[in-house]
């Protein structure tokens, strides 16, 4: 198969490498020519473990090729995937979906004999029904289909998860594109990875619902994460018991700073904004919402509680700063939240992230450190906001050693309390007093 990629970001770029991976001839596009112009001389403009060496053999294989000319590209495609950016519209919480209009536009216009045109961006319901009326508008000859095919992967995980999905959601009416959709996914569907085929329609809800539900689980478990400060029970004892019920299963029970990242903040939002505009509200997750709002600023304010109520003139040294680890995205991290709370206060922010400094310093002003010591230097307080393994097992002697007081505050909970407690620490986690 013949596939373009339209957008070669986090989606775009992973995606294209591993459908080369599987054999199939892949062009990635970018409208940003600092991209392509590093993709080309084998610079991976992102950080995703595993990304540089998939690109650069499939690259070398003659799979993989970059460019910022869609229209030849598109020309010669069978399949055209949109893998552009979605963010929250200014001002009131929709998807922007210009970047997709803007994409559907150019592929109309590019293609030549029949072309399947996939959306894997993340578009609420309708945008299939509306990419296909710009393309019939813009090229009334061409011959197309217009498929929905959502991406579930993690960033941090994104190659395993895109190589090994729990499931393929394909959205689509045209029973040629079916075929097409299948030989796109044979290599996956022979590993049993299920091909579930369904309307548009319902292809695009399922990605929302499915980001819904898990924001849901994650703002659930921090909610219980607060009682259980109340009530003196520990919340990781109580994931552990819910989470063993088949029912209920294990993941995403983590309580911590509240969920961020480049997906759930924006998807929620547009979730609640369709559900309301087709006048079927989804209060579940309005409210996920609200309290995920509050929790991040929330977690700030148990630093300052931490360092005695006052931070005015302390130094509090932010330890990973990116939304999760294994990626540099710092979109919607709650670390930033956090520093502004603290900033706020009067406090003097040191932070260190081992891949995602670059990203945070156009976000926050604070003093960035080359290590997690180095941050910690005559600080009074240090917080874990995101668990990278570099960050998981700090040597707490010298963390001691280098701080004024030894104050942790670990919004992970990746620490245990007796033994940082035996290192002369005073420790505060994450829904548990003990
Ligand atoms: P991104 O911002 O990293 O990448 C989007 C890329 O598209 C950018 O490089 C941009 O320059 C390019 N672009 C925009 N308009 C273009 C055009 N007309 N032609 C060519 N290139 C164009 O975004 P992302 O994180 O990869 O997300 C893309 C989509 O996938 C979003 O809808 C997102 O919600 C969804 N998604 C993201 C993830 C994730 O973990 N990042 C996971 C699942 C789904």
């Amino acid at each position: 198969m013949r596939i373009v990629m339209v957008g070669s970001g986090y989606v775009g770029l992973v995606s294209g490498a591993c459908f080369a991976d599987f054999g199939h001839d892949v062009v990635c596009v970018d409208k940003a020519v600092e991209k392509i112009e590093a993709l080309k001389k084998g610079v991976i403009p992102i950080f995703e473990p595993g990304l540089d060496a998939l690109v650069e053999s499939n690259v070398k294989a003659g799979r993989l090729s970059f460019t910022t000319d869609l229209g030849q590209a598109v020309a010669d495609a069978d399949v055209v995937f949109i893998a552009v950016g979605t963010p929250s519209r200014r001002g009131d919480g929709h998807a922007d979906l210009g970047y997709v209009y803007a994409a559907a536009r150019e592929i109309a216009a590019a293609m030549r004999g029949f072309t399947v045109v996939v959306t894997k961006s993340t578009v609420p319901v309708g945008t299939g029904d509306e990419v296909e009326r710009i393309i019939r508008e813009t090229n009334p000859d061409a011959d197309f289909a217009v498929v929905s095919n959502p991406e579930f992967l993690r960033e941090g995980a994104a190659i395993e998860d895109f190589k090994r999905p729990d499931r393929i959601v394909v959205g689509l009416s045209d029973e040629r594109a079916r075929g097409v959709m299948t030989e796109v996914y044979r290599p996956l569907y022979l590993n049993q990875s299920p091909l579930l085929f369904t309307s548009r329609r319902t292809s695009e809800l399922i990605k929302y619902a499915a980001n819904g539900f898990l924001a849901m689980k994650i703002t659930f478990i921090n909610e219980m994460a607060d009682l259980c400060e109340r009530v003196g029970a520990d919340v990781q004892d109580v994931s552990r018991g819910i989470g063993l019920d088949g029912r209920i299963g294990s993941k995403f029970l983590h309580a911590g700073p509240g969920y961020g990242g480049s997906c759930f903040p924006k998807d929620t939002l547009a979730l609640a904004k369709t559900a309301q505009d087709y006048d079927s509200p989804v209060r579940l997750i309005e409210t996920t919402i609200a309290i995920n709002d509050n929790r991040k600023r929330a977690m700030g304010r148990k630093v300052i509680a931490a360092a005695g109520g006052d931070v005015r003139g302390k130094k509090v040294a932010v330890l990973g700063l990116t939304f999760k680890p294994n990626t540099d995205d710092m979109r919607d991290s709650p670390a930033i939240a956090v520093v502004q709370t603290l900033k706020d206060a009067g406090a003097i922010v040191s932070g260190y992230d081992p891949e995602g400094m670059e990203n945070a310093k156009q976000l926050m002003e604070i003093e960035f450190a080359s290590g997690p010591y180095q941050a910690a230097e005559g600080a009074d307080v240090t917080v874990l906001v995101t668990e990278w393994n570099e960050l998981r097992a700090l040597d707490l002697e010298r963390l001691k050693s280098v701080m004024k007081t030894p104050i942790l505050v670990d919004l992970r909970n990746v620490y245990r309390r007796p033994e940082v407690e035996a290192h002369g620490f005073t420790y505060s986690g994450v829904g548990k007093v003990k």
